[in-house]
């Protein structure tokens, strides 16, 4: 390579770094010099801005949870995590519970109060009537499947997440489905759904009908707090359940 081509890529290099650190200032990170890192250990020098997939911020503060190959190393690594303003306002970082090889993984928005206080996902009102979808309606456990959120800390009053928020907090869920790697993903609600499948499509179109996430099939459904105030569109939950259980029950590919 010649010296032109290499300062060229220097160039490339330091340019795309120096949007990283930008893009997480305006996120509100702060970026550790060498000294106060205290080691020399690339991820530990700068921590850079999320949303561009884990997996390719390589000196970023997402890289040991993207080395994580355990559900609970992957937990060590996201840690009393300050990434965006959310952790400010939570009593508990809620990670996740279920079966970490399970078949069916339900992903629904971000945690509310009862889930803030007891740091688990979906054990409020709507979460029980979870529970009942899981028991009553698939004849499996909470234990068999895998629930999380796309955010894992509280907004303040449950306002919806921000764009930022989300940004920051994804790539943590898409390391959790790469590790538990479920067959089917249920995505509770329209938040859920609108910001796994980057769609602004309303949820009643999106519902009832195959989708993938990165790789994984996605059944969209309706959240549980919305059955709570709608208890007549509880038929369609039925309806989109009944395909993840044919889904479950065929041959996988
Ligand atoms: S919401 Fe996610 S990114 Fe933000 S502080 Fe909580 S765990 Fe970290």
């Amino acid at each position: 390579m010649s010296m032109g081509s290499n300062r060229e890529e220097m160039g490339i290099i330091a340019a795309s770094l120096r949007q990283h650190v930008q893009r997480g200032e305006k996120a509100g990170i702060r970026f550790l010099s060498r000294a106060e890192s205290g080691g020399d250990k690339l991820e530990d020098v700068a921590e850079l801005a999320p949303g561009e997939g884990i997996e390719g911020n390589l000196f970023s503060d997402y890289a040991s949870a993207y080395r994580s190959k355990t559900l609970e190393e992957l937990r060590a690594a996201i840690g009393d995590c300050h990434r965006c303003k959310l952790w400010s306002g939570r009593t508990h970082l809620v990670f996740g519970v279920g079966n970490p090889k399970a078949k069916v993984m339900f992903v629904g928005e971000g945690p509310g109060r009862d889930e803030d206080i007891q740091g688990e996902p979906f054990v409020g009102r709507a979460g029980r009537l979870l529970t009942d979808i899981i028991t009553k309606g698939m004849g499996l456990r909470r234990e068999d499947v895998y629930i999380a959120n796309v955010i894992k800390c509280r907004p303040p009053d449950n306002r919806n997440p921000e764009s930022d928020e989300i940004e920051s907090c994804e790539p943590f869920l898409v390391k959790q489905i790469e590790l538990i790697r479920p067959r089917v993903i249920v995505a509770l609600g329209k938040f859920a759904v609108q910001t796994l499948l980057k769609s602004k499509v309303p949820i009643m179109r999106l519902r009832g009908s195959w989708h993938v996430y990165r790789g994984t099939k996605l059944m969209p459904t309706l959240h549980p707090a919305y059955l709570l105030r709608n208890p007549g569109d509880k038929k369609l939950v039925w309806e989109d359940i009944k395909k993840v259980l044919q889904e479950l029950r065929s041959p996988s590919d």
